[in-house]
């Protein structure tokens, strides 16, 4: 079968993690899989190219930078191809080119002063561009065919520079074209992550941490059977062990449980990311390069459908509860229409709402950092509503956690309100705010940050989800 295997930056971020991706590559294909590999960027390097793009934006251009990425580099192609000149000098002869557009793009930047998100795109992604070829030279030095290939020739996507969406069509078409021949010749191609193209072959990325959504959108482009991301913990957990200490890896999980899962902040696939892979129905295994015989997390359609109504806990801090409030608010249509206006408009994101049926209240949740400037605008938008007395209050209240159960078992199963409920009250938890979305995939709550951990470990507890489903 065909398997695409994403290499995270932790999992390539030495010349030690290289050669451990490359034999699990090559262990996989040993087996009679046909395989692709998509790597991220050593880790850090990302980050540090994009510091570098905004000082060559100030004008403050240092080509320090390129040496030390040569250098790590180059240190890591020295431990592993070593013996190999001709392999050696190519990947060397690599990195220097992609190396030197690195750098005119900031000297020109440097020049220019403006930074443009196209051109944070063009360099941001150097990093993969500087990883595929040492994966590849590993890949090829343990005895399998393999060539970097670039993401800009295959994957095709949208000009929403620093977010783009992927064109799936056009992408089909390219990736057959260009993949399908070596694969069939049981080469291992390794495809940069995170960076991609327009149709006019402008580079793009996918957004940060996006060589996970390039894996997905590789794999439903190929077709694969599998698409397994290799990174730096044994998979989704139940909870988060530094708040839980007998938190355990979930088997199986299904996308929606996923999707729900990242959205309340566990280390998870980001929802965008498992979109492509969903609609083909390819199953997603989350594996640890760290520790390479844990069988990880499975993510597929059905999920475990044995497991139990709640499968793991999570919670959100640096969060803010914004509670409109007032008597006057009763029949008043238009009141949520004009906040989540207002909220929209300051381009903030709704982590959580809820209004009780009296229509006195409706509050919701924002992160820290976007809620001062909502409220402020709040404030004024609604101006005319507090005068009249409609509302009373625009209130924000401070150190709040969002907490969340997530399981799909949930919808349809009674009492498990009860028991998430009965818990925190055995804890002695006040419980701030209460949601329930109708697909009853998950019931969240806002109790003060203080309780956050308490709520998360009262919960785990009261579902036994240390206990193996
Ligand atoms: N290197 C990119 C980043 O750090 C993409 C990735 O690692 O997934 O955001
Ligand atoms: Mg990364």
């Amino acid at each position: 079968m065909l398997i695409v295997m994403k290499f995270g930056g932790s999992s390539v971020g030495s010349a030690e993690r290289i050669a451990q991706a490359a034999q699990l590559a090559v262990d996989t294909a040993a087996k009679g899989h046909q395989v692709v590999v998509v790597t991220s960027a050593m880790s850090k390097v990302t980050d540090a190219l994009i510091d570098a793009a905004r000082l060559a934006s100030t004008g403050q251009w240092s080509p320090a930078l390129r040496q030390e990425l040569f250098d790590r580099h180059e240190a890591a192609a020295d431990a592993l191809i070593r013996n190999d000149p001709a392999r050696h000098a190519a990947v060397l002869d690599a990195l220097g080119q992609r190396l030197e557009r690195f750098e005119k793009l900031c000297f020109g930047l440097s020049l220019v002063h403006e930074l443009t998100p196209r051109l944070l795109d063009a360099i941001s992604g150097t990093g993969e561009m500087l990883a595929a070829p040492l994966v590849a030279a590993a890949i090829a030095a343990r005895g399998r065919p393999s060539k970097a290939v670039d993401a800009t020739e295959l994957i095709v996507t949208t000009d929403q520079y620093g977010g783009a969406e992927p064109l799936m069509d056009a992408t089909r078409v390219k990736m057959a074209a260009r993949l399908q021949p070596s694969i069939a010749r049981g080469e291992i191609p390794v495809v940069t992550g995170f960076i991609a193209a327009t149709a006019d072959g402008v580079m793009t990325t996918l957004g940060r941490g996006g060589s996970d959504y390039s894996a997905s959108i590789v794999g439903a482009a190929l077709d694969a059977a599998e698409i397994w991301i290799w990174t730096d913990v044994d998979g989704v957990m139940t909870a988060n062990p530094s708040e839980v200490p007998e938190a355990r890896t979930l088997s199986e999980i299904s996308y929606s449980e996923a999707s729900e899962l990242a959205y309340y902040g566990a280390r998870v696939l980001h929802y965008k990311t498992i979109l492509p892979a969903f609609r083909q129905r390819i199953p997603v295994r989350i594996l640890n390069s760290f520790n390479p015989g844990h069988p990880g997390t499975r993510v597929s359609v059905e999920g475990n459908r044995a497991a139990r109504s709640v499968k793991a806990v999570t919670s959100i801090r640096g969060v803010i509860l914004v509670a409109i409030s007032g008597t006057g608010m009763q029949a008043i249509p238009g009141i949520a229409a004009k906040t989540f206006d207002v909220v929209a408009a300051q381009q903030a994101n709704v982590l959580m709402i809820s209004q009780a049926s009296s229509e006195n209240n409706i509050c919701f949740v924002l992160s820290a950092v976007e809620a001062p400037r909502v409220v402020t605008a709040l404030r004024a938008a609604l101006e005319f509503e507090l005068m009249r007395g409609h509302i009373d209050e625009i209130a924000a209240e401070q150190q709040v956690a969002i907490v969340a159960a997530v399981g799909d078992r949930m919808r349809g199963t009674p009492g498990i309100a009860a028991t998430v409920f009965g818990a925190l009250g055995e804890a002695g938890i006040n419980v701030i705010a209460i949601s329930q979305g109708s697909s009853e995939r998950n019931i969240s709550l806002v109790v003060t940050e203080r309780d956050a951990a308490g709520a998360v470990r009262a919960i785990h507890r009261a579902f036994q989800l240390d206990k193996a489903s």
